[in-house]
């Protein structure tokens, strides 16, 4: 589905990412763990389009889109969940729903003004698949309601949502669990199950919490200190010496030079 080759992305003297390299299947949810600082999100960052890479290339279905936009990106399929969720606070979650939607029109004034009728056949779509969206995500008792009154897990489906309105082939979920509770980090659970086994929707997850990674992923990648130190099945990389020296050996470990 995408591939990172040699990905490197430098703050000043720090290099958050450094010579990154791996591919994600096709179909497959994979998880990306490490301490914290590990440059998780910097690479999340640097696949959607949010901070550019130093050096290096990402394929997306064999296309480059090392230069593009996120919203470039976007139109090809690729989405990504934010730690914070992004939502328009005063409006609804309809409305925020609505509002993530790729019209193919693009925001262009004119196309608005020289083709309405168009446009509201989009609008009409774009309406139509936030209900589906909203029913698929048991969000219709609170679809009226302004998303900054929402709870925090409430919060991170509806950032799900607008994930999903950009039809997504691939979908980068920056800590989606994180801070919910048992019953919404369930439900949230189960609507990725649901959307990759049922649409092929391609995952892949930054969480601390390693049962929900091993529940959910078939393969974890492991970032330490801006590199790639193991990847493979979850149970397999939980037991890994590095990893554990990585996680709770005080820093030792040096990343290979
Ligand atoms: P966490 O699990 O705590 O969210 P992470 O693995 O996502 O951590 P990043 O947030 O990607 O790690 O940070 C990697 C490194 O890059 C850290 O040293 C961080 O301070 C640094 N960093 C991240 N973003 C910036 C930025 N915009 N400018 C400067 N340094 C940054």
């Amino acid at each position: 589905m995408i591939r990172v080759d040699n990905a490197r992305v430098q703050f000043g003297g720090i290099r958050a990412v450094d010579d990154v390299s791996f591919d994600l299947p096709a179909g497959q949810i994979t998880g990306l763990i490490g301490p914290n600082g590990a440059g998780k999100t910097t690479l999340f960052n640097a696949m959607a389009g949010h901070v550019p890479l130093t050096s290096g290339t990402i394929l997306l279905q064999d296309q480059d889109i090392t230069q593009m936009t996120p919203q470039a990106r976007a139109r090809l399929g690729l989405a990504r969940t934010f730690q914070l969720p992004q939502e328009f606070s005063r409006l609804t979650v309809l409305e925020n729903l609505m509002a993530a939607a790729t019209l193919p029109l693009g925001e262009s004034l004119l196309n608005v003004v020289f083709r309405r009728s168009r446009f509201q056949d989009e609008e009409r779509a774009a309406f139509d698949k936030a209900w589906e969206t909203i029913d698929f995500l048991e969000l219709a008792p609170v679809a009226q309601t302004p998303a900054g009154d929402l709870s925090g897990g409430q919060k991170k489906l509806l950032e799900l949502g607008r994930a999903l309105m950009t039809a997504p082939k691939l979908v980068l979920l920056d800590e989606i669990g994180a801070g919910i509770n048992r019953t919404l980090l369930a439900r949230i659970a189960e609507k990725i199950r649901l959307l990759n086994r049922d649409q092929g929707l391609t995952f892949c997850l930054i969480e601390h919490d390693l049962a929900y990674v091993r529940n959910l992923c078939a393969e974890a990648i492991v970032l330490v200190q801006g590199q790639v130190l193991v990847r493979g099945p979850v149970a397999e990389v939980a037991r890994d010496d590095r990893v554990i020296e990585a996680y709770f050996g005080g820093g030792k470990y040096e990343a290979p030079a």
